[in-house]
């Protein structure tokens, strides 16, 4: 058993980052998760932010803080998608994704590895998209943001690896949640044609990896691009 941890998680009131904060809950750390509405799992602390806000994420923090501890491994899970052809993408579309999926992480992790700095000790785990590096036809928004996330990984792994902070990037491909949900059901079947598995993940399959990653085991693993999709990326 790893040394409990203080935990943050964003967007954890359900999806993939509410099955992430239960699995570390399950392996006794401490967990807190931000909301914007409802609550997290049983057993989390909720706090509410909105990634986009950096006052609430300053307030969030600073409870977490308070009744947690300073936080030792940052999720940064939070995401949305505005998916349509670029043809007829507005600027309102691509401006809301990349604010939420790659700003909102540039801002939680510009206040969340203060305190790594100073306890020489953290762990990143930004949560991309296997169509980050694999591209896909109606989300030139998401995809964006999504492999701006590698850089951001591996830029902090050169600025901090020496001071005890690992940071990577999960790459999900289809993971049953009402993110794909939302998707027209003749699209879920084609989209599954194409993956080798034959099959969506259940997000329990994508928080098993992001807790390894946490874990003393992977402390050596920074700057890395960690696909959970049925080899649809081939490994990217
Ligand atoms: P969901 O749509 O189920 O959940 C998204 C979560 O993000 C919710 O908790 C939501 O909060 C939160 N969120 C959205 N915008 C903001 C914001 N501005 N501030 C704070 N929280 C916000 O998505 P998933 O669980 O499927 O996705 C989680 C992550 O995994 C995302 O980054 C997504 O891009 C990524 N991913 C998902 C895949 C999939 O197949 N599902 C595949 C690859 C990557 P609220 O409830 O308030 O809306």
């Amino acid at each position: 058993m790893n040394a409990p941890r203080t935990v943050l998680i964003t967007g954890g009131n359900r999806g993939i980052g509410r099955s992430i904060a239960e699995e570390f809950i399950a392996q006794g750390h401490r967990v807190a998760v931000t909301v914007r509405s409802g609550q997290g799992p049983a057993g989390a602390l909720s706090v509410v932010a909105d990634v986009t806000d950096p006052a609430s994420l300053d307030k969030a923090f600073a409870e977490v803080e308070e009744k947690l501890g300073a936080v030792e491994v940052l999720v940064a899970n939070a995401g949305i998608t505005r998916d349509t052809l670029l043809m007829r993408m507005t600027d309102e579309e691509f401006e809301d994704v990349i604010n939420t999926n790659l700003n909102g992480v540039f801002r939680v992790l510009r206040r969340a590895t203060k305190g790594m700095i100073k306890a020489k000790y953290g762990r990143v785990i930004l949560i991309g998209s296997v169509v980050g590096l694999l591209g896909s036809a109606g989300q030139v928004n998401y995809s964006a943001a999504k492999s701006a996330l590698v850089g951001m990984a591996r830029s902090i792994t050169r600025e901090l690896g020496a001071r005890g902070i690992t940071a990577n990037v999960v790459a999900p491909g289809f993971i049953d949640t009402d993110m794909t949900a939302a998707l027209p059901e003749a699209q879920q079947d084609e989209y599954k044609k194409k993956i080798p598995a034959g099959r969506f993940a259940q997000p329990e399959e994508v928080a098993k990896v992001v807790a390894w990653l946490a874990s003393d085991e992977a402390s050596y693993i920074s700057g890395a691009v960690i696909p959970v999709d049925g080899g649809l990326g081939m490994g990217h």
